[in-house]
């Protein structure tokens, strides 16, 4: 490749160093490297690389305008589409969406869109550049979001700056859903969420914390109160593998192990009260992005880790950016290996996963291999901390409380594709709640495109 087909590297922090500490992995980019990485962008007419963002962000415009070292209306671009380009910048899955599609792509390697957005973010952050668009004059309709993560709070910012009166009801004690609570800070850090949240209350988004919709307040109060309401309640309720020994103790949920890590930061015991207990070897079941934080949050707990999937690397679904650090900080991989069951000690903590071995068949339908069980391959091995980390689906505290707003079996709310409204009149809803664990991004363009419905269904 010549060099102007090769993308500006991105500087990381060395495995060994970073493994010790839950500090942000990769640097990002200087001001000189990113207009330098912004040049290679080939302005190309159609632009491809807007279809493949799923809020349709003018992609070249603001390379452009990176390339003239023009950050502030960089940062006015990205802000027009993306209320949160710091944190999209860094988990989204760009090699499969606007990068997959860059022009360059073709030739060398696709402009490295993901970095730049990270890049204006911060800049903007690091030199006080001005984030707050004009807000249009205040209407007298009130609307009410459920939930604070990438979905609600992409909605009710966009209702903001319309001149709506928003209303965030959060059940959790801190905004931003699977943001705060989920990815860990060597991926995303707490500061970027708390600056990049700071914009609603910027543009007049009042946050009520505390507030379980269906539980300690109800979804009819809300419409009372308002003249339409979102729901963003995402699919943080963790899937479990039903079989014996799961109740051990040593034996999490991904979800409640990445939450007392990650907001109730057990990492920082005893200066923060929310112990993990000590952990030698942990086995994570599973291999998506939520397996990977884990086992990459287990080692920096001081723990061996140890990723235990069915199918070989290449079938793993998280991105490759993960598994390839994970792999670099010492993550060992065991593959074409199913566990089946907990064996614990007289006192109920666990001692031993029971494990199989796999062959993988032809792909299917899917395009996946499915994984063979080979029966007289059963073995032991010792662990004393098991994560399982095999999907999450809607929690059942709003669904079973919320009248008038049907789901699906699984418990995915049942919306009109068109007007993303529900079975109950003015009730909308988007995001996890609605697809099932799916991606930031997408939970995003569904709330820009609820936020374009509601405007709709209350003018
Ligand atoms: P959420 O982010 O789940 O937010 C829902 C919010 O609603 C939560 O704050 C919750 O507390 C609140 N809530 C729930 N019920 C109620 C109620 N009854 N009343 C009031 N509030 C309620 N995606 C990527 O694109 N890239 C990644 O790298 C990535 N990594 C991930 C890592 C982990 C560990 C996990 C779990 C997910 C990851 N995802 C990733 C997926 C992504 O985070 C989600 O798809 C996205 O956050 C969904 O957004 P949402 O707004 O629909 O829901
Ligand atoms: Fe690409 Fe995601 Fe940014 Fe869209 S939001 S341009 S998909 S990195
Ligand atoms: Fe630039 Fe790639 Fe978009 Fe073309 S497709 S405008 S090269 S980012």
């Amino acid at each position: 490749m010549s060099p102007e087909e090769e993308r500006i590297k991105v500087p990381e922090r060395s495995p060994e160093e970073r493994v010790n500490d839950f500090h942000e992995v990769p640097l990002g980019y200087t001001p000189e490297q990113a207009m330098e990485e912004a040049q290679r962008c080939l302005e190309c007419a159609k632009s491809p690389c807007i279809g493949g963002c799923p809020v349709e962000i003018d992609i070249p415009k603001f390379v452009k305008q990176i390339a003239d070292g023009e950050f502030q209306e960089a940062l006015e671009t990205l802000k027009e589409f993306n209320c949160i380009p710091a944190i999209t910048g860094r988990v989204c899955p760009q090699e499969e969406q606007c990068e997959e599609v860059c022009v360059m792509g073709n030739v060398g390697d696709p402009i490295n869109i993901g970095k730049l957005e990270r890049f204006v973010a911060d800049y903007a952050r690091e030199n006080d550049l001005e984030e707050t668009p004009e807000i249009e004059e205040t209407k007298e309709e009130r609307v009410a979001i459920v939930g604070s993560g990438p979905s609600g709070v992409t909605c009710a910012a966009m209702l903001a700056q319309n001149g709506y009166q928003v209303t965030i009801f959060e059940a959790l004690h801190e905004p931003g859903g699977v943001l705060k609570y989920g990815i860990p800070e060597f991926r995303l850090p707490n500061d970027v969420i708390d600056h990049e949240l700071e914009y609603l209350d910027e543009l007049g988004v009042e946050m009520r914390m505390n507030r379980i919709v269906g539980q300690n307040i109800e979804l009819k109060e809300l419409k009372d109160e308002h003249d339409a309401i979102y729901v963003a309640t995402g699919a943080g309720s963790p899937r479990f593998l039903g079989f014996e020994g799961e109740d051990l103790k040593g034996v999490y949920s991904a979800n409640e192990f990445l939450t007392r890590i990650n907001l109730m930061k057990a990492y920082k015991f005893p200066e923060y009260d929310t112990p993990i207990t000590d952990m030698e070897k942990v086995g994570v079941i599973g291999a998506g992005n939520v397996a990977m934080d884990a086992a990459r949050s287990a080692l920096r707990m001081g723990a061996e880790s140890h990723i235990l999937y069915r199918r070989t690397t290449e079938w793993s679904p998280a991105r490759d950016e993960e598994v390839e650090h994970a792999k670099q900080e010492g993550v060992q991989f065991d593959t074409l290996c199913n566990p089946k069951k907990f064996k614990g000690d007289e006192d109920g903590w666990l001692e031993e996963i029971v494990l199989y071995e796999c062959e993988l068949e032809e792909p299917g339908e899917d395009g996946r291999p499915s994984p063979t069980v080979l029966e007289d391959t059963e073995h032991s091995e010792e662990f004393d901390t098991a994560v399982i980390a095999i999907g999450q689906q809607p929690n059942k505290v709003f669904y079973e409380n919320a009248e008038g707003v049907d789901v699906k079996e699984w418990g995915g709310i049942i919306i009109d594709e068109d007007t993303r409204m529900t079975t109950e009149e003015g009730v909308f809803a988007g995001g996890d709640a609605v697809s099932g664990a799916a991606t930031v991004i997408l939970a995003m363009g569904d709330g820009r495109e609820a936020a374009k419905s509601i405007m709709e269904y209350l003018e």
